[in-house]
């Protein structure tokens, strides 16, 4: 074959979730004008903030002299300023503009830091359930992805952690709030992983970075802001992206936050820079960065989520099914009845309502509901859930 054995071996193995999209693309389109209840991809159905429109009307309708030119790798300065203002509020740290770094979202900039923090063979801890992109993004750059148990709750176990780290670690990996379980990690977890890596970054002899993957930090629902990796620990980068706190996954921007005290930080942020460039991605895109500096304490209409995470989240324990409280994000784990998810979700697909086996998660016994949809997508998909815990294949 005239492609590389590695792609091959990702081709074979597919992604769970995109396949599951093209299957319920495949459902709305079979001619039988059922309507099809998905829930299998965190792509957001509410759209994006008046401010949004607004601003971008605003840039357009100034026709700015040069508003689609390359620019300095790590992006415009006064959307890093505006990002580095925004962030100083929510976080105890003082962040400059040099702090940050314009990424192509949450993806780009994940891999962005990899590539500058990696090499061959070092190790990235996960904790599972995780993101499954994860593991495409930890081979990108040679490293070796290192799998960790969460507690019962899917609270970060730091004392699992600890005993995974190793002479090799150089990453710690998290997401918080987490897909897919819509778990915030407490401050005290946070500050206690912060003691775990800071006493063996000393033992080691070098510093193990703590990578927050941030996405939906804007997206929390019973309190006001979200716990902080950088109040627990020196050594941290954040990646983050408007694509849900905005509802703009398509436009790719995102941004990577190192923490002023991070061993390094100067020199990480320049090997950032050039890992935009030479990965490709050379700049995150022109038109959203411009609009995005004037967004930065934007957020989305965060009733919208919370009503369907009550909903959902009331209905479905009524109904007898077992999560995890979801503080955030716009998912919920689910226990599947039966305890085999793929068989679970299968019975549900023939139903026509699509989830997400938490095989994909590396969680099996699990599966995923992605709330970002509209409410009758909930509403229709109710009845099917409650009966299918009934008679469970
Ligand atoms: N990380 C996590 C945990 C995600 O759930 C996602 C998207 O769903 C991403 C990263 C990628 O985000 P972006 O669209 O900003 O690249």
């Amino acid at each position: 074959m005239g492609i590389s054995r590695q792609m091959q071996k990702y081709l074979a193995g597919g992604s769970l979730i995109r396949r599951l999209f093209e299957e319920g693309v495949a459902m709305q389109n079979d001619g039988t004008g059922l309507p099809v209840y998905d829930f299998s991809l965190g792509n957001p159905m509410l759209p994006p903030p008046d401010a949004f429109e607004e601003a971008l009307a605003h840039y357009v309708g100034h026709r700015p002299s040069s508003p689609h030119g390359y620019m300095a790798n790590a992006g415009l300065p006064e959307t890093r300023s505006a990002v580095a203002a925004s962030l100083s509020k929510d976080h105890p740290v003082q962040f400059e503009w040099q702090h940050i770094l314009m990424t192509v979202g949450a993806a780009g900039a994940v891999n962005v830091a990899l590539k500058t923090l990696l090499d061959a063979g070092d190790e990235v801890l996960v904790s599972a359930p995780y993101f499954v992109e994860y593991g495409y993004y930890v081979e990108n750059h040679g490293g070796r992805l290192v799998k960790a148990p969460t507690c019962e709750d899917f609270n970060l176990d730091v004392a699992a952690i600890e005993n995974a780290l190793s002479d090799k670690t150089r990453v710690v990996l998290i997401n918080n709030p987490n897909n897919p379980t819509g778990v915030m990690y407490p401050q005290e977890t946070l500050n206690a992983l912060g003691n775990v890596l800071r006493k063996a970054s000393g033992r080691y002899g070098r510093p193990i970075y703590l990578l927050d993957d941030a996405p939906y930090r804007k997206l929390v629902y019973d309190v006001p802001v979200c716990t902080s990796a950088f109040a627990a620990y020196e050594n941290t980068l954040m990646v983050t992206s408007h694509s849900k706190d905005l509802s703009l996954p398509g436009e790719r921007v995102g941004f990577l936050a190192v923490s002023p005290r991070a061993a390094a930080a100067e020199l990480i942020l320049s090997g950032c820079a050039l890992a935009n460039r030479i990965l490709g991605f050379v700049n995150a895109p022109a038109l959203m960065q411009h609009v995005a500096a004037s967004l930065q304490d934007v957020t989305v209409d965060l009733a919208w989520y919370r009503k369907r995470r009550d909903r959902l989240f009331r209905a479905l324990t009524s109904y007898g099914y077992r999560m995890p409280y979801p503080d955030g994000a716009f998912y919920l784990f689910v226990k599947a009845p039966g305890e085999d998810d793929t068989r679970f979700v299968a019975h549900l697909k023939k139903q026509r309502v699509l989830t997400v086996p938490g095989s994909g998660f590396g969680m099996p016994g699990y599966f995923r509901i992605a709330y970002c949809v509209n409410e009758n997508t909930i509403e229709g998909a109710l009845q099917i859930f409650k009966e299918a815990i009934k008679n469970i294949p």
